[in-house]
């Protein structure tokens, strides 16, 4: 309704505008300019329709959860599965408590984890954006090695059994 109501607006508008060139100059000349004016409109018009989509659209997710829930995490995709607060406040407009709220309710789906991050940031990693690698992992010492260069089961280090593990790089 509130889009139909901006593009009547715009046609009303160069509707009035053309009506004015007629009056003024002959009607060759109106109709070249009103061509022009209506050009001109469309593009202004697009723009705006562009823009109140978008701000219906974040309305739209902010008020519904799992609408959120599902925009937060393709949005994840499009920075390689790591969000921030203040990455989340620009794509979806909101303040700080609200972004965070929402990215620990993703954390708390298990759809994201929080590590802390470089100068005491929270980076969410998203794992089904993350490319994963195989590990030979020891529990004891936390030591990882490439399970190319481990040829023998056990730990160099600390001599404990290794695991096989996944990780995210
Ligand atoms: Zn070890």
């Amino acid at each position: 309704m509130l889009l139909f109501g901006l593009f009547d607006h715009i046609v009303k508008q160069v509707a009035s505008e053309v009506a004015r060139q007629v009056s003024i100059a002959g009607r060759e000349v109106a109709q070249e300019a009103s061509r022009k004016i209506m050009n001109e409109a469309m593009e202004v018009g697009k723009e705006q329709v562009k823009n109140l989509g978008r701000t219906v659209n974040l309305n739209m997710v902010k008020g519904n959860k799992e609408k959120l829930v599902t925009e937060i995490t393709r949005i994840a995709g499009k920075y390689n599965g790591e969000l921030t607060v203040p990455i989340v406040m620009t794509e979806f407009d909101m303040p700080e408590s609200e972004a965070e709220r929402s990215l620990r309710l993703l954390a708390s789906k298990d759809i994201c984890f929080a590590r802390e991050g470089m100068d005491d940031t929270t980076v969410y990693i998203f794992p089904g954006f993350k490319p994963r690698k195989t590990i030979k992992l020891c529990e004891y010492c936390d030591n990882r090695f490439d399970p190319k260069d481990m040829k023998e089961p056990d730990c160099p280090s600390c001599g404990a059994v290794l695991i096989t593990a996944d990780v995210y790089e």
